[in-house]
């Protein structure tokens, strides 16, 4: 019989692990508890870089990776640039020897190409997950209306407040994540006559203690995001909304900030606080259950690449559950293994995305000078090395030589 897994949460990294497990000639539910138009919605854009399009290039036979490439916008050159826009440090997909780093999409248009890549019945929606009890040969699974799911592997996809992993540790709810001292405001624009350079697909604009972003996103749109310093829980309503909260941070940067932020309409701008959690370690999971992508371990939005590890982890996870149905072998182990070998990434991205916010996010005159200085001042090559093992992920279905079975 082939292995049967019950995901939950159908946001990019469960929506990537059923197409995964599908793929491996595996069965596969997912459970989420949002209706589907929710589910397809997302504010802004995201980076998906090259390290993951390499788990979409081996998955349904390169067709999500194909159509990536065709709704979204290739990462070309772009950096980092004083909030005067002065470059501070740009790199090329040339530092990794590539035509580009990956591509960058709307969210809504992710979702909707990762949904459509899974079989009709695949996913089930207003399905809010709320426990499990495992049995001698598999696992069950409780849902808030009443329903109920069996399977031989749960894996938790339900994000920064996972369910899942509240379960597994035996609580009701999951304890707090950690603030990052920054809220978010993101959204995207058309690029009409705005003065972009048209020399970068991406930048990145640091001012003290707020930054702002903005990237190709394709079909002449550009997604935007500013983070500023702020205790948490604020909102904009004291400022007379969004739009106008924007204008009072980002209004000395230079052109074409200003631009963009006046072409916004208040509804097109979300905001919200930017949390993570310290890793786990070795360990996520237990028995048959697992945890991926910001279940696991969220990190903060500074390098673009959490939602770039939950597809990563997808791919590893079903890599090894593969191996059990070609060989046999013992789920609980297989899973621990696959936690022990993701490890090591996700904690490197977690604080090389610490410090990234650390410096991003830096307010006082004297430090701000610093650290532009010190950008300015390195040599892009070095720069480089802060960024490149992240793209050495190389994934393959089969085993790496050294990787026991
Ligand atoms: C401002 C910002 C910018 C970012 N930019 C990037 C970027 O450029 N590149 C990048 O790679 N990453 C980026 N990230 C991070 C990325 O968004 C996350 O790492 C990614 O979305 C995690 O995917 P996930 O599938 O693990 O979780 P989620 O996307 O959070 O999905 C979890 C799903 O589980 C569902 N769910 C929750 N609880 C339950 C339950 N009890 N029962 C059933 N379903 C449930 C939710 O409704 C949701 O659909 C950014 C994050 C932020 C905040």
């Amino acid at each position: 019989m082939a292995l049967k897994a019950i995901i939950i949460g159908g946001g990019i990294g469960g929506l990537t692990c059923a197409r995964a497990f599908l793929d491996a000639g595996m069965q596969v539910e997912l459970y989420e508890k949002r209706d589907l138009d929710s589910m397809l919605s997302g504010p802004g854009g995201i980076f998906i870089q090259r390290n993951a399009m390499r788990v979409y290039e081996l998955l349904w036979q390169g067709k999500i990776q194909k159509q990536l490439y065709q709704q979204g916008a290739k990462i070309l050159s772009g950096g980092f640039f004083s909030k005067q826009a002065k470059p501070l440090y740009i790199n090329a997909p040339e530092f990794v020897k590539l035509e580009d780093l990956g591509i960058c999409i709307l969210r809504p248009e992710l979702q909707r190409i990762l949904y459509n890549a899974l079989p009709e019945g695949t996913v089930r929606n207003k399905a809010a997950f709320t426990d499990f009890s495992e049995t001698s040969d598999g696992i069950r699974v409780s849902f808030a209306d009443g329903r109920e799911a069996w399977g031989d592997v749960l894996i938790g996809a339900d994000g920064l407040y996972s369910q899942v992993r509240a379960r597994l540790n035996g609580n009701e709810k999951i304890a707090a994540p950690v603030y990052s001292g920054m809220c978010c405001w993101r959204g995207w624009f058309s690029q009409n006559n705005l003065p972009l350079d048209q020399r970068y697909s991406w930048g990145e604009f640091w001012g003290r203690g707020n930054r702002f972003g903005y990237f190709d996103v394709g079909s002449g749109r550009f997604a935007f995001y500013g983070f500023s310093n702020t205790p948490a829980g604020g909102n904009d309503r004291t400022m007379g909304g969004a739009k106008k909260a924007m204008q009072a941070i980002f209004s000395s940067y230079a052109q074409p900030i200003p631009a963009i932020i006046e072409t916004l309409s208040e509804e097109g701008i979300y905001r919200d606080d930017i949390f993570d959690r310290e890793p786990l370690g070795m360990q996520w999971g237990r028995g048959r259950v697992t945890l991926i992508g910001d279940a696991a371990h969220p990190v903060q939005p500074n390098l673009g690449q959490g939602g770039c590890m939950a597809i990563e982890d997808a791919f590893e996870l079903v890599k090894l559950l593969r191996i059990r149905a070609e060989k046999g072998g013992d789920i609980p182990a297989l899973l621990r293994q696959f936690e022990a070998s993701r490890s090591k990434r996700v904690a490197q991205v977690f604080t090389v995305s610490r410090q990234v916010g650390g410096l991003g996010q830096t307010d006082s005159a004297f430090g701000c000078f610093l650290r532009d200085s010190i950008y300015w001042l390195t040599p892009t090559w070095l720069g480089d090395l802060q960024f490149k093992w992240l793209f050495d992920y190389q994934p393959q279905w089969g085993l790496e030589d050294g990787e026991k079975s």
